[in-house]
């Protein structure tokens, strides 16, 4: 589905991602940790073809990310940044059918699209009509997530979903995020910093360190046989539920 080849990106002095070679598997979570700074935004950007690598290559379903790929790959590719990134002068409807509207799909399939998802995301049906700062936080992510979702992307790109939700909502949507990947199938590749979410998101956790992949395994694997130093020093400093 996605798999990288080789991959340096520097910016300037700073190498944020040196020699990765990683295949992301389909319909798996895999979530991307590690300490800030340590490339996984990076990563994320790459696989959503907005930053080119300086060597070696990015493939999504066989195809290698180049300037004359990425808008048909992006078309397949659903993206939530840090925060939902919604367009405030738009509102949560419109933030929605956005690129559906550009794509010319017909009005009675976005209409059936966005109920549908509504109903997935559980937000209430007024909630569309407001714009993003007249939703809670939560209710935000949740419309960043349906935007995502619209064009029924191949792969679900999330950097920090949950990042500015207070615990008790971060938990319950970090559930229902879990129990909506399932019944999709859809691939997802997430990045957070926090252990206990990744766990309980992810069937596979990627622990990065300084550009580099540091450890490849299940939640368990990661816990249990953490290999080397730093995973050793990353999970004791973990605060267990
Ligand atoms: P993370 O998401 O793990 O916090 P990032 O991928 O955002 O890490 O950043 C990795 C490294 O690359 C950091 O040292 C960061 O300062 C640097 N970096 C990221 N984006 C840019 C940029 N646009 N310009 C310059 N440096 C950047």
């Amino acid at each position: 589905m996605l798999t990288f080849r080789g991959v340096r990106k520097s910016y300037g002095d700073v190498v944020a991602i040196s020699a990765l070679d990683l295949t992301v598997r389909p319909a798996e979570t895999t979530a991307l940790i590690g300490p800030s700074g340590c490339g996984k935004s990076t990563l994320l950007r790459l696989a959503a073809g907005l930053v080119l690598p300086d060597t070696g290559t990015v493939t999504f379903d066989g195809l290698a990310l180049s300037p004359a790929t990425i808008e048909a790959a992006r078309h397949r590719m659903g993206y939530v940044i840090q925060e939902g990134g919604l367009f405030p002068h738009l509102t949560a409807r419109a933030n929605v059918t956005l690129l559906a509207d550009h794509l010319r799909r017909p009005r009675a399939w976005i209409d059936d699209r966005v109920e549908s998802l509504r109903d997935l995301v559980r937000l209430p049906a007024d909630s569309l009509a407001r714009f993003p700062t007249e939703l809670s936080g939560g209710q935000r992510q949740r419309v960043a997530l349906m935007r995502a979702l619209m064009l029924d992307p191949d792969l679900l790109l999330l950097d920090e979903p949950l990042g500015a939700l207070d615990p008790l909502i971060r938990a319950d949507l970090q559930r229902e995020l879990r129990a909506i990947f399932g019944s999709l199938g859809t691939t997802v590749l997430l990045v957070t910093h926090d252990l206990n979410e990744a766990a309980r998101l992810a069937d596979r956790i990627l622990l990065m360190n300084e550009g580099v992949l540091v450890q490849d395994g299940t939640f368990a694997d990661l816990r249990d046989r953490p290999t080397g130093s730093f995973a050793r020093r990353f999970v004791s400093a973990w605060d267990a539920p």
